[in-house]
């Protein structure tokens, strides 16, 4: 039913964790890949996974929140190909920190990842959707922007921000037959989340309704019907993938 062949998804953060997992399962649905990620060994191994799923691949190293480095390897993606079909904008870091302790630095470094990145990718890529009239985007926010979490402000503000970016791009670009969504993911099993202590692990479970931490593919299966025709009538929305932590 879903059958991308022929397209060409671009994955930012892709060389680790959900990023991964979304890249290889567009890939398995028949899309080739271009994975940027800032950690090129990363990209490259899910460029290599990608490769063995009988896709093509590149691996793209570059700093979302770098203008100049996100127009290189935009042009390097769209090398040979009339244009990137799916963009999904999952590059995110945390830097948490209380409100009275938190540094200039650890402030401006995840908005400028999560939210500058976000806009940088969005911007070169749409510029070859818009020409074909044809593309999807979709953009990775968080639970942690619609509800807020003690010392998270840093990234809280960019997850909202990435959802009010969502909902005006989708105004935007809807004339030229661009969807644009966010997905809200709640807690997923990844490096970032293997990090916190396990108490905290334990006291998110319980806001689970479902039970169970959510896995990269949990995510990536939103993304691929996102991408695919049977997303084809939804643009500017949030999609929560969270076991029902967030019922809006
Ligand atoms: P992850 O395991 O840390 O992977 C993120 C990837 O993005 C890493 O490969 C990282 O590279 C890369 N990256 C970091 N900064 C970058 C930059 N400036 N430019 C390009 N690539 C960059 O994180 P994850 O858990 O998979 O999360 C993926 C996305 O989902 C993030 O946007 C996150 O906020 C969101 N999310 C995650 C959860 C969760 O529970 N895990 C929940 C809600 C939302 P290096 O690490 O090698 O530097």
């Amino acid at each position: 039913m879903v059958n991308l062949e022929g397209k060409t998804a671009l994955v930012t953060g892709a060389g680790q964790g959900i990023g991964r997992d979304i890249a290889l399962t567009l890939a398995s649905a028949g899309a080739d890949i271009a994975s940027l990620d800032v950690n090129l060994e990363g990209a490259e191994a899910t460029a290599a996974l990608v490769r063995t799923k009988g896709r093509k691949s590149v691996a793209l190293a570059g700093d979302v929140s770098n203008a100049a480095d996100v127009d290189r390897c935009v042009a390097e993606a769209l090398a040979g190909r009339e244009q990137i079909h799916f963009l999904v904008n999952n590059a995110g870091i945390t830097r948490d920190n209380l409100l009275l302790r938190m540094t200039d630095a650890e402030w401006e470094s995840v908005v400028s990842v999560n939210l500058t990145g976000t806009f940088n990718v969005t911007r070169a890529v749409s510029r070859s959707m818009i020409k074909r009239r044809f593309g999807r985007i979709v953009n990775i926010s968080s639970v942690i922007g619609i509800m807020g979490n003690a010392g998270q402000c840093n990234y809280a503000a960019s997850k909202a921000g990435i959802i009010g970016f969502t909902k005006a791009v989708a105004k935007e670009l809807a004339g030229r037959n661009i969807n644009v969504n966010a997905i809200a993911p709640g807690f997923i099993e990844t490096a970032m989340t293997r990090a916190l202590p396990e108490e905290r692990r334990e006291a998110m479970r319980r806001l689970i309704p479902l039970g169970r931490f959510g896995s990269g593919e949990d995510v990536a299966r939103v993304v691929l019907f996102l991408c695919s025709d049977l997303g084809g009538y939804v643009t500017g929305q949030v999609i929560h993938c969270d076991g029902g932590m967030v019922m809006a």
